[in-house]
């Protein structure tokens, strides 16, 4: 195969997943293991319908330069020995440097999808990763204008440079399931249509300290406790914080279970009165659910889902608890106001944009790539 797509967690497989169907036979799949659970990923290549990745030995849990070191020697002896015509990462982890400076040490075509995030907080290292990205990709898909605009302000080579929108559009749009499975979900979890919560939470920034972590379980729980239902599906790192900082307290009332598959993720966004998250990805997903979204975040990247009004920042404690009951409360004409928004992400053909301009730079068209 001769486009090498190069991942190593859970937001990547998804955002990546209609790109490797557009490139079809063509793409060699690496996971460098950055976040690596067999349950877990197992579930979630067969709910995106993808092949099983070349593993490489799993990093996870080291610190960051180690985990960026360890994979970028073993993406170099896997392209020493089989040298793709081009190397695609997406987003902003560790496994995306690696792969771009295991491109760019063979001199071997970058494509970078989702270029020109900026969140301008200089504290996430995932801001680091994405500037260190754009600037040694040769190819640089923007989801949205805005992100171009960032791109061309740090004198990047507009040549470079194209607006593609968003492959999460396109996978939404598959991989959601249909009424009836949706119905059924619904069921399963005990929750009506426009009648609960989802969360998630897993970022450091509310998951390192107990005042943030208790803030945000505390909010939850007075929500669940006015009586409406809050689905918690938590990260892994998550349940250790809960553990170590002896909140299990506050998650009495939520309905806890573990990372559910994507499919059933989406079920459960499309229907939620109200998402709260610090996910990249769900920032996105609610454009094209057409869901309200609580984000706690100090900071965002991507301002476009706060800019068409589907989604807030709110730190911690009482303006997330504030704002959840306000929008609970106003949630039938948000609701109707949200499904006539259009998505800022795009029209669905990012993943066809991007597979063409891949097969451009590696220098064959789409079709011959796997010659
Ligand atoms: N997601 C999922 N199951 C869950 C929680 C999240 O499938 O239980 C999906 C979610 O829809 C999103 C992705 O996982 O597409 C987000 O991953 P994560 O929050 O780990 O990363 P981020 O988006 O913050 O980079």
């Amino acid at each position: 195969a001769s486009v090498a797509v190069v991942l190593g967690t859970r937001p990547e497989l998804v955002k990546l997943a209609p790109l490797i169907h557009e490139l079809g036979e063509a793409t060699r799949l690496v996971h460098t293991g950055q976040h690596w659970d067999e349950a877990m990923s197992g579930r979630f290549l067969r709910d995106l319908g993808l092949p099983r990745p070349e593993l490489l030995t799993g990093v996870g849990g080291r610190p960051r330069a180690g985990q960026i070191a360890q994979s970028l020697g073993q993406l170099d002896a896997a392209f020493a020995d089989d040298r793709p015509a081009a190397v695609v990462v997406q987003g902003d982890t560790n496994a995306t440097l690696a792969g771009a400076l295991a491109a760019n040490a063979r001199g071997i075509p970058l494509v970078h999808v989702e270029a020109g995030l900026r969140s301008f907080d200089r504290a996430m290292p995932e801001e680091h990763n994405r500037v260190m990205v754009d600037h040694v990709s040769d190819l640089l898909c923007a989801a949205t204008p805005e992100n171009a605009a960032n791109l061309r302000a740090e004198s990047l080579d507009g040549q470079r440079i194209a607006v593609t929108g968003n492959t999460v559009v396109e996978v939404v749009r598959h991989r959601l399931p249909d009424a009836p499975a949706r119905a059924a979900l619904l069921t399963r979890h005990g929750v009506a249509p426009d009648g609960y919560v989802l969360a998630t939470v897993h970022r450091p920034e509310n998951t390192d300290t107990p005042e943030a972590l208790g803030a945000v379980l505390a909010e939850l729980d007075r929500i669940a406790r006015a009586g409406t239902p809050v689905l918690f599906p938590m990260h892994p790192r998550t349940r250790a914080a809960v553990e170590r900082f002896a909140l299990d307290r506050l998650l009495d009332r939520l309905a806890v279970t573990e990372p559910v598959g994507y499919a059933e993720f989406l079920g459960l966004a499309r229907h939620a009165a109200l998402l709260v998250s610090d996910s990249g990805g769900v920032q996105e997903e609610c454009t094209v659910l057409g869901r309200p979204l609580l984000v706690v975040r100090r900071s965002t990247e991507r301002p476009e889902a706060v800019d068409a009004g589907f989604a807030a920042l709110v730190r911690p404690g009482a303006e997330l608890g504030g704002l959840a009951r306000a929008w609970l409360a106003d949630r039938t004409e948000r609701l109707a106001r949200l499904a006539a928004t259009p998505s800022p992400y795009g029209d669905g053909l990012a993943s066809a944009r991007i597979a063409r301009l891949t097969a451009e730079l590696a220098g064959r068209p789409v079709a011959a790539l796997a010659a």
